[in-house]
C-alpha cells in the first residue's frame, strides 16, 4: 500500500493535483484520512484564489517565492497584473449582492469554523509560515493563535452590529440608524505577519457581510494561499475572498487597479507610511473610506521606579520579536540615566545567553533571517552610521551571512542617529539616556510616527500621567508584548487611519445610514 510519503510526492510532482481536494482524493485510497489531518505539502498552492477556484495569471506568467533562512526556491505563484485584478473585483462584487443577504448567524458560523480549521491545522501551516518569512516556529504558531483570534472575535461581533432608534424632534416621524456592508473591500498586506494581517483585516470584512479582493506581500503568498483553502473548506462561498498574488513588479498596478476601481468602497493597507500614503492618493479618485496601518517609530522609556529586570524582559519581546520586524517594536530605548549602566548590561547579557540565530525551523532558534538582503544592508547601515556618530556596540553588530543578523544592543546612541529618527525593522537595540519624565514624553512624542509606546514605572501617578501623554494609538505599561485580538490595533499621526481587531474592527466595513419613517399620525 502507497505510504503517505508517496503519495505526497505524487502531489509534488503533478502541477494539477496542487489542491487540498485533489490531494485529499488521493490520500483517501492510501489512507482513511483523520479529521483535521493534512501531510505538510498540502497548503503549498500555487495558484491564485478567485471565486472559490484555483486560477492562474491570464498573463500566464508566475513569479518565485524564496526561503528566506537559505535562499532555496519554495514554489512559484501567478504574477498577476491590473487586468486579473480587475476580474477578481467584478467577482467580488457579484458575490457581494448574495453575501449581503445573509444574516449575521449564517456568516458567525462560517467564520468560526475558518478559525477553527486554523487552529486545527495550526503546526503546519505555522511551518509553512517559517518556511516564507523565517520567524521561528514558535513565533508563527503565536501568529497563527493570534490570527485565527480574530475570527473567532469577529464571528460574535458579526452578531452584535445593531443600529439605532434616535428620539424624534417632530411627532409624525420615526428616525432609525441601520448598519449595513460597505462592499467590496480591497487588501493589501505584509509579509511580517503574512496570516494575521489577512485574518485581522478580512475577519471583520466578512462578519460584515462585505467580499474581499487582497493582494499579499511577494515574499509571502503561500500563508495567504492557504487560509483561501480553508475558508473554501469552512464554506465560505465563492467570491467572497479572493486573493490575488504578484510579484513586486506589478504591485502599483494591482494595489491602483483595488484603489481607483469603482466597485471597490473600501480600501484596507498595512505596510510602509510611504506606501499607505500613496494608496490614500489614489483612493482619492472614488473617495473611498480607506483604513491605514502603517509604519511605527516606538518609545520604550525605562523610569527610574521601574523594575529594572522587568524591564529588560519587556525589551526582549518588544524589540527582538520577529528579528525586530513588527511594527510595534521598540525602536528607541530611553533609560533613565541613573539606572542606565545596569539596564545596558542586563540586556546585552540576556540578549547573548537567550537568543540564538537559525533557521526558524530549527529547533532552539529565537532569531529567524531577516526577510531580504535589502533588510541585512538597511541593518548594517543602521549600525555603521550609529557607530560612526558616537554609539558603541556593546554585543553583536555584524551580518553573520545570508539574511542573518546579529541581534545587537547599542549603547550611547542619541537622537540624532538613523536609528532613532527611522523605523529599524531589524534587531537593533538603541539605548539613549534621559533625565526628566517631562523631557522623556516630549523625545518620545517627537517624531511623526505614532503607533505604538511602552513604558516601565512603579509610581501610579506618572504611570496615568506618561499613558495619557503618550501620542501613540497603543501603549504598554509594564508590558512588551501587549497586541491582542479583543483590543483595538491602530496608530495616531502617521502611522495610520482606522482600527482594526476588538469590537471596534467591524466598524471599517459598515456603512451607517439614517432612515426617516415619515407620515405616522
Ligand atoms: P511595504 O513595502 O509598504 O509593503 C506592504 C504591501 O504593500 C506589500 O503587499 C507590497 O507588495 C505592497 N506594495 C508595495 N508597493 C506598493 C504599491 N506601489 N502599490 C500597491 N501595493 C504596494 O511594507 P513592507 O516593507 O512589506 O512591510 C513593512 C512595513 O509595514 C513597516 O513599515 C511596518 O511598520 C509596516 N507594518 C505595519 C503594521 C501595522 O499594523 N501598523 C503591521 C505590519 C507591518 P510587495 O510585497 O510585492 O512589495
Amino acid at each position: 500500500m502507497p505510504t503517505l510519503a508517496v503519495a505526497a510526492a505524487i502531489f509534488r510532482s503533478s502541477p494539477k493535483l496542487r489542491s487540498f481536494s485533489s490531494l485529499s482524493k488521493i490520500m483517501d485510497n492510501v489512507t482513511p484520512p483523520k479529521p483535521g489531518f493534512r501531510a505538510a505539502s498540502s497548503f503549498v498552492y500555487d495558484k491564485a484564489f478567485v471565486n472559490g477556484e484555483w486560477v492562474a495569471a491570464s498573463s500566464g506568467k508566475t513569479f518565485e517565492v524564496l526561503n528566506p533562512a537559505n535562499g532555496k526556491l519554495i514554489g512559484s505563484v501567478p504574477d498577476m497584473d491590473a487586468t486579473d485584478t480587475e476580474n477578481a473585483i467584478k467577482v467580488a462584487y457579484k458575490a457581494f449582492q448574495s453575501w449581503k443577504e445573509t444574516t449575521a448567524k449564517e456568516r458567525s458560523a462560517l467564520l468560526r469554523r475558518w478559525g477553527e480549521l486554523m487552529v486545527e491545522n495550526k503546526e503546519e501551516l505555522s511551518k509553512l509560515l517559517t518556511t516564507e518569512m523565517g520567524k521561528p516556529l514558535a513565533e508563527s504558531a503565536g501568529e497563527l493563535g493570534y490570527g485565527a483570534g480574530f475570527l473567532e472575535l469577529f464571528a460574535e461581533e458579526a452578531k452584535r452590529v445593531e443600529g439605532d432608534i434616535i428620539q424624534t424632534p417632530i411627532k409624525t416621524r420615526r428616525l432609525l440608524v441601520l448598519k449595513q456592508p460597505i462592499g467590496v473591500s480591497g487588501m493589501i498586506t505584509p509579509w511580517n505577519f503574512p496570516s494575521a494581517m489577512i485574518t485581522r483585516k478580512a475577519g471583520a470584512a466578512i462578519a460584515a457581510g462585505c467580499t474581499v479582493v487582497l493582494k499579499p506581500a511577494e515574499d509571502t503568498p503561500y500563508s495567504a494561499l492557504a487560509l483561501c483553502e480553508l475558508a473554501k473548506e469552512a464554506g465560505i462561498p465563492p467570491g467572497v475572498l479572493n486573493v490575488v498574488t504578484c510579484s513586486r513588479d506589478n504591485a502599483s498596478q494591482v494595489g491602483r487597479a483595488l484603489c481607483e476601481s469603482p466597485l471597490v468602497t473600501k480600501m484596507s493597507f498595512t505596510g510602509s507610511t510611504v506606501v499607505g500614503k500613496l494608496l490614500l492618493q489614489q483612493c482619492a479618485s472614488t473617495v473611498k473610506k480607506v483604513s491605514l496601518e502603517l509604519g511605527g517609530n516606538a518609545p520604550f522609556i525605562v523610569f527610574q521606579s521601574a523594575d529594572v529586570d522587568a524591564a529588560v524582559q519587556g525589551a526582549m519581546g518588544a524589540k527582538f520579536r520577529c528579528s525586530g520586524q513588527t511594527c510595534v517594536c521598540a525602536n528607541r530605548i530611553y533609560v533613565h540615566e541613573s539606572i542606565y549602566d545596569e539596564f545596558v548590561q542586563k540586556l546585552a547579557a540576556t540578549v547573548e545567553k537567550d537568543l540564538k540565530v537559525g533557521d526558524g525551523i530549527a529547533p532552539g532558534t529565537t532569531q529567524g533571517p531577516l526577510i531580504n538582503k535589502k533588510a541585512v544592508e538597511k541593518i548594517e547601515a543602521h549600525v555603521q552610521d550609529a557607530v560612526t556618530k558616537g554609539a558603541k556596540v556593546v554585543c553583536g553588530g555584524k551580518s553573520k551571512g545570508g539574511n542573518f543578523f546579529e541581534p545587537t544592543v547599542l549603547s550611547e546612541v542619541t537622537g540624532d542617529m538613523r536609528c532613532s529618527k527611522e523605523e529599524i525593522f531589524g534587531p537593533i537595540a538603541g539605548i539613549l539616556r534621559f533625565k526628566t519624565e517631562e523631557e522623556v514624553v516630549g523625545l518620545a512624542n517627537a517624531t511623526s510616527s505614532g503607533l505604538a509606546g511602552y513604558f516601565y514605572s512603579r509610581d501610579l501617578g506618572q504611570i496615568w500621567r506618561v499613558a495619557e501623554r503618550l501620542e501613540s494609538g497603543l501603549v504598554g505599561v509594564n508590558e512588551g508584548v501587549i497586541s491582542v485580538p479583543d483590543a483595538p490595533f491602530g496608530g495616531w499621526k502617521e502611522s495610520g487611519l482606522g482600527r482594526e481587531g476588538g469590537r471596534y474592527g467591524i466598524d471599517e466595513y459598515l456603512e451607517m445610514k439614517y432612515v426617516c419613517m415619515g407620515g405616522l399620525n
